[in-house]
C-alpha cells in the first residue's frame, strides 16, 4: 500500500543551520563579535532542562554566544523583571529567551513583554505578536514553532497558496501564529479548537493539516484526506514499560494510521522539534543583524 513521504525534520534543521553557521562567521568578521542569546530557566522542569540543553548546543554549533539564567522555582518577579533588565541594556545580547511555561505564581504575560521586542526571539512579545499579523513572515520576529511549520511545508514541495488548511489549536505559540503564517501564504485556513462541532469532517477536506493540540495520537488515518501534508507539533508522553526511561515521545497524530493516508507527514521526534531550534538560531542572527544596522544609522 501507499506510504506518506516522510517530512524529515532532523535533515531539514541540519540544513538550515547549516546556512546559518555560515551566515553566523560571516557576521563575525565584518562585526568582530558573534551574536548571543540569553536564556532564562525558572525551576526545575525535566522538560525544559532538556529543551534549554538542546537550544545552548544548537547555539554552540552555529557560533552563537549564548548564556544561561537559572532561577529556583521559588524566585520572585522582581529578580526575574531586573535580570531581563540588564539583558536588554547588554550589547553582547541579541536574542532573550524566558523558558516556558514559568511556575504558577510569575506573571507570565508581564515578563514576556519586558523583553525588548528587538531582543524578542520567540516572537511572544505582544508588539510582534501584532507584527505577524499585520505582516505574515514578513515580521520581525516569526515565533519559531509556527515559523519552523511553515519551512517545513515548503521545504518538502509542497505549494501552500490556494489549499485549503486545517488548524487543530488555537494557543498564542503555535495555533494562532501558524494559522495567520498559512493565510498570508494565501492558503484557505480554518482554524479548530476544543468547542469544535465533528473536527473528523473538517479535517477531512484540509490539504494541509497542522496539529497543535497536546493529546497523544488523537487525529486518526480516516480523518485525512488521501494525499494530504500533516505537520504534526504535539510532544506528548505515552508510558511504554518496553523502554528503560519507562515513557516515550508521540504526536498529536496517530502516526501508523495517518501514514497510509498521508502524502507527506512529519514525526515525533524528528519533526517540527528540530525545527523550532533551528528558527531560533535563525531569529537570533537576523536579531544581532538588525542591532548592527541600527547602531550604524545612529
Ligand atoms: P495549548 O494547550 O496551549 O493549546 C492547545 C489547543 O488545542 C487549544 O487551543 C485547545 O482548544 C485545543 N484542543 C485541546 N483539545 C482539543 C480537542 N479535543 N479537539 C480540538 N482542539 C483541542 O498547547 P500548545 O499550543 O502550547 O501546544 C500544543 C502541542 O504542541 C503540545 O503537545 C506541545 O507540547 C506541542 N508543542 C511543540 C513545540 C515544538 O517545538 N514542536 C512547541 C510548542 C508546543 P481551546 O482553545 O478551546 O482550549
Amino acid at each position: 500500500s501507499h506510504e506518506a513521504d516522510p517530512i524529515n525534520g532532523n535533515v531539514i534543521a541540519k540544513e538550515i543551520r547549516q546556512e546559518i553557521r555560515q551566515d553566523v562567521f560571516a557576521f563575525q568578521q565584518r562585526c568582530g563579535r558573534f551574536p548571543g542569546l540569553a536564556v532564562l530557566l525558572i525551576g526545575e522542569r525535566k522538560d525544559s532542562q532538556t529543551y534549554v540543553r538542546m537550544k545552548q548546543k544548537a547555539c554552540d554549533e552555529v557560533g552563537i554566544t549564548s548564556s544561561t539564567h537559572l532561577f529556583s522555582d521559588r524566585v520572585d518577579e522582581e529578580t526575574i523583571l531586573d535580570c531581563i533588565n540588564d539583558l536588554n541594556h547588554d550589547s553582547s545580547v541579541d536574542g532573550i529567551l524566558v523558558q516556558l511555561p514559568l511556575p504558577s505564581h510569575l506573571n507570565e504575560k508581564l515578563i514576556i513583554a519586558s523583553c525588548s521586542k528587538t531582543k524578542d526571539v520567540d516572537g511572544l512579545h505582544p508588539a510582534n505578536v501584532g507584527q505577524v499579523l499585520l505582516e505574515g513572515s514578513n515580521a520581525g520576529f516569526v515565533p519559531c514553532t509556527p515559523r519552523g511549520c511553515i519551512e517545513l511545508i515548503k521545504r518538502s514541495g509542497c505549494s501552500i497558496e490556494g489549499k485549503h488548511a486545517v488548524v487543530l489549536g488555537r494557543s498564542n505559540i503555535v495555533g494562532k501564529p501558524v494559522s495567520l503564517l498559512l493565510q498570508a501564504e494565501n492558503a484557505t485556513v480554518t482554524m479548530c479548537h476544543s468547542r469544535t462541532i465533528d473536527l473528523p469532517s473538517i479535517v477531512r477536506s484540509a490539504d494541509i493539516v497542522v496539529a497543535a493540540i497536546g493529546k497523544p495520537n488523537f487525529v486518526k488515518g480516516d480523518w485525512i484526506k488521501p494525499g494530504a501534508t500533516v505537520i504534526d507539533v504535539g510532544i506528548n508522553v505515552v508510558d511504554d514499560p518496553t523502554r528503560k526511561c519507562g515513557y516515550r515521545l508521540v504526536g498529536d497524530v496517530d502516526f501508523n494510521e495517518v501514514r497510509n493516508v498521508a502524502g507527506a507527514l512529519t514525526p515525533v521526534p524528528g519533526g517540527v522539534g528540530p525545527m523550532t531550534i533551528a528558527m531560533l538560531l535563525s531569529n537570533t542572527l537576523k536579531s544581532a543583524e538588525a542591532s548592527v544596522k541600527r547602531q550604524t544609522k545612529a
